[in-house]
């Protein structure tokens, strides 16, 4: 069992399942939600997450279709939402434990912010894979 939980504690939550393939997102709304360089993040199924309480969260839609939630009392970013899919995008910054998932690559790099150099091999890509 994987755990996670927000800044406050109000948020946990556990997952039953496996974590996807680690992305680090440099998309301008990543940047700007997550305060950071870049979003790292990884898809889990619906049916595997299993959240405390939903009235903790609040919801932001960042792009048509496409939510972002985060706590209601200190802000963290847990997960975001399209419509219509069977899983979420996990925010990994939340988590408590090791996801035991692998890098998979950078996305996003048209927007990535000027004062960061990505380091390491990973394969980048201008915007989604
Ligand atoms: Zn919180
Ligand atoms: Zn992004």
């Amino acid at each position: 069992m994987i755990t996670g939980s927000c800044l406050c504690g109000n948020v946990t939550y556990t997952i039953s399942g496996t974590v996807g393939d680690i992305v680090h997102c440099h998309c301008t709304t990543c940047r700007k939600a997550h305060g950071s360089a870049f979003s790292s993040v990884a898809a889990v199924a619906d049916a595997h997450f299993n959240l405390s309480d939903t009235e903790q969260l609040k919801s932001f839609e960042s792009s048509k279709g496409k939510k972002r939630y985060f706590c209601a009392n200190c802000g963290t970013q847990v997960y975001a939402k399209r419509e219509n899919t069977e899983h979420l995008i996990l925010r990994l910054g939340s988590l408590d434990d090791d996801p035991e998932s692998s890098e998979k690559q950078h996305i996003w790099v048209s927007q990535k912010a000027p004062w960061y150099s990505i380091d390491n091999n990973l394969p980048e890509h201008q915007e989604f894979e």
